[in-house]
């Protein structure tokens, strides 16, 4: 495996797969802030399924923190990720420096304005043009085929979609099922915060989607009552502070008052102390299909 720094060599690299006999061979990308855990592996596995080649990208993006926010505490591993990246079959990992990034005089940013107000956006303003604007600077450098974003983070994948539809980027984008861990807990790097009594009340993310999930399979198609139960599970944990709890169309983000129709989202963001947590699990009325989603779903 090849670790670039520059952009330049990661761009010589990529025309060297694009020129040579390797030409008609599909190239994956997977972009991550490092941190790697099993969620971002099954990121690399699935493009290393998919496609020919596989590039990572291990990049703490400054602009998508906000002032008060980790961006300085943010778990910082590289030894460990770059290890992790050889063991997946990763063909090249590019980890750019802020400055090779955003050079003296960058001004430009991508903002995806009707996806990014509500939800996350509403909360971190300014968050979603830091993802748009590094992850459309890390499809032109990479060139990719397809690029491979996580379900856990579904809003920035939507708001990545628009932005590639919108700006007519060739990528393809594939949106990978969210890994956690064996009580249900989301992987996230952010995890790394929680001590053992917050690990254990940060369950209740995972158990609220659970409580909307069987109350829509029990055949309920009130979004009110899923959101009722999803409260309750939330309140009941004396660490746990939402930021919000939503049914939502997941094309639209809007929130629906029925689930009756096609696949609705539950999304939910909760203060677990000083972390913050974020989740969403697709919640699929009985004998319906999940034929709004334009994503690639394996
Ligand atoms: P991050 O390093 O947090 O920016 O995440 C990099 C990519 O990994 C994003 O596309 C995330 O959605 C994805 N990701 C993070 N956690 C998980 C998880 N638990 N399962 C699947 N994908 C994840």
């Amino acid at each position: 495996m090849r670790t670039l720094e520059q952009i330049l060599s990661l761009r010589t690299y990529v025309r060297g797969i694009r020129e040579t006999r390797q030409g008609g061979k599909l190239i994956g990308f997977v972009p991550t802030m490092g941190a790697l855990h099993e969620g971002h592996l099954s990121l690399i596995r699935k493009a290393k399924a998919d496609c020919d080649v596989v590039i990572a990208s291990i990049f703490v993006n400054p602009t998508q923190f906000g002032p008060k926010e980790d961006l300085a505490a943010y778990p910082r591993t590289f030894a460990r990720d770059q290890q992790l990246c050889m063991e997946e079959g990763v063909d090249a990992l590019f980890a750019p420096t802020v400055e090779e990034v955003y050079p003296s005089g960058f001004q430009t940013v991508v903002t995806v304005p009707e996806i990014a107000k509500t939800l996350e956006g509403e909360i971190r303003p300014g968050h979603f043009a830091g993802v748009a604007t590094v992850v459309l600077k890390l499809l032109n450098i990479v060139l990719p085929d397809r690029l491979y974003l996580g379900q856990k983070d579904f809003q920035q994948a939507l708001v990545v979609d628009r932005m590639m539809q919108d700006l007519n980027h060739p990528a393809e984008l594939s949106l990978v099922p969210t890994v956690r861990a064996a009580d249900g807990l989301a992987l996230s790097s952010r995890n790394a915060y929680l001590s053992a009594g917050e690990r254990r009340s940060a369950t209740v993310l995972y158990g609220a989607l659970q409580a909307a999930r069987a109350v829509v399979e029990a055949g309920e198609m009130s979004a009110e009552v899923a959101l009722e139960a999803m409260n309750q599970v939330i309140t009941n944990e004396p660490l746990a502070r939402p930021d919000y709890i939503c049914i939502v169309n997941p094309a639209t983000l809007n929130p629906v008052e029925r689930v009756d129709e096609a696949a609705s989202l539950a999304v939910l963001a909760v203060r677990i102390g000083t972390t913050r947590l974020i989740d969403n699990a697709i919640l699929i009325p009985p004998g319906s299909a999940t034929t709004r989603l334009r994503f690639m779903w394996p």
